[in-house]
């Protein structure tokens, strides 16, 4: 005989059945190493170029499909199994640091989530996180953990505690998705965090007046805090420039760049240091006879081929190139 549910529960039950599959699914993708680390670059207010980028994970299936976090990351949430993929995203992006040093590149800093499920065993996390570090001998200076307000406000004495940690280890916090929760103004007088990051549903809406006179005042306070102030969601050139004249610290969003694969990433952060490049600016990459990645901007590679340093081949590369991007 049939069950008679509501649909509530009917609801409820299909959740639960299609969460099952996906736990099962999760397991063997984890094996499987389907899950990849993306990044999206942050970019700094005052030199417009990427400053650092968040670690963001992507589940590609073997059918070829891009799964995003918010349609498994909640189920494993509730199974406590983002703890093992919180440490894999971790390990990925503590190797890809290491990676970047042992090639003579300069490191960026990274911003790293921290799912709520780590505040249940402190001790087992920073422990771990500990052991990761050294293993890859990441300095602490270029790691960020990001703690949402949500969790902190849940867990305010195990958040400070695991802050005081990691605060001895030289290692920055940020608080997530600040000002889409119940936090108390109050409350930031108090709060250890390093760094705030706006949550993107400030900036969803039309800037309206009033909106930017409560992005404003927060900015004041925070400043007169001394807090480190990065805003996400970042979609139009009205917000960059607003954001810009109030002295917001680091940029994220659509505007500049969405998250990307590590290969395409590479290729932006390869020019990171130069000073030519603006962020979302047009790179041409390519490798030159040495094997040596470069990255240049399509109106300086005639100069280049003009530089009586550069190989026939080489020169013979750069006319192609030139002739592509033109096309
Ligand atoms: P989050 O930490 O707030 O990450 C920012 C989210 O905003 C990302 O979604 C990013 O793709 C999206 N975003 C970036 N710029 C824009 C923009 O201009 N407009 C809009 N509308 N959205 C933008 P994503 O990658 O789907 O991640 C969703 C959430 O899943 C993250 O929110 C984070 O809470 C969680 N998450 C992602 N990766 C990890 C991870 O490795 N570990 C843990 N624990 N959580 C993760
Ligand atoms: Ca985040
Ligand atoms: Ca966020």
């Amino acid at each position: 005989m049939p069950l008679n549910l509501t649909d509530f529960n009917q609801f409820y039950v299909i959740n639960k059945i299609c969460g099952q599959e996906k736990q099962r699914h999760y397991l063997e993708a984890l094996g499987r190493k389907e899950f990849q680390i993306y990044f999206q670059p942050k970019i700094s207010g005052k030199s417009q170029k990427i400053a650092s980028a968040e670690v963001l994970i992507r589940w590609k299936r073997a059918d070829g499909e891009l799964w995003f976090p918010d349609s498994f990351l909640p189920i494993l949430e509730e199974t406590g199994e983002i703890e093992a993929l919180d440490y894999y995203v971790y390990e990925a992006a503590f190797q890809w640091l290491a990676n970047r040093r042992s090639a003579g590149l300069k490191l960026l800093p990274l911003s790293l989530n921290v799912s709520p499920v780590h505040f249940r065993k402190i001790h087992t996390f920073t422990k771990k996180v500990l052991q990761l570090i050294q293993k890859y001998e990441i300095p602490s200076e270029y790691l960020v953990f990001e703690i949402t307000e949500t969790t902190y406000i849940h867990n305010i004495e195990a958040v400070n505690s695991m802050i005081r940690f990691f605060h001895e280890q030289n290692i920055r916090i940020s608080m997530d998705d600040f000002g889409s929760g119940y936090s108390s103004l109050n409350t930031l007088k108090d709060i250890l965090f390093d760094e705030v990051k706006i949550d993107k549903r400030f900036l969803s809406d039309d800037l309206t007046e009033k909106g930017k006179i409560v992005l404003q005042e927060i900015f004041h306070l925070l400043k007169r805090t001394n807090k480190f102030i990065v805003c996400e969601g970042v979609e139009t050139k009205e917000m960059v420039d607003f954001l810009i004249q109030e002295g917001c610290d680091e940029l994220q969003g659509y505007y500049y760049y969405k998250p990307m694969e590590m290969g395409k990433f590479e290729e932006y952060s390869l020019y990171v240091n130069n000073r030519d490049f603006l962020a979302g600016d047009k790179v041409l990459t390519f490798t030159d006879l040495d094997g040596r990645l470069l990255a240049m901007k399509p109106d300086v590679t005639l100069s280049v081929i003009n530089n009586t340093s550069a190989t026939e081949e080489t020169r013979e590369k750069l006319y192609y190139i030139e002739n592509v991007y033109r096309e």
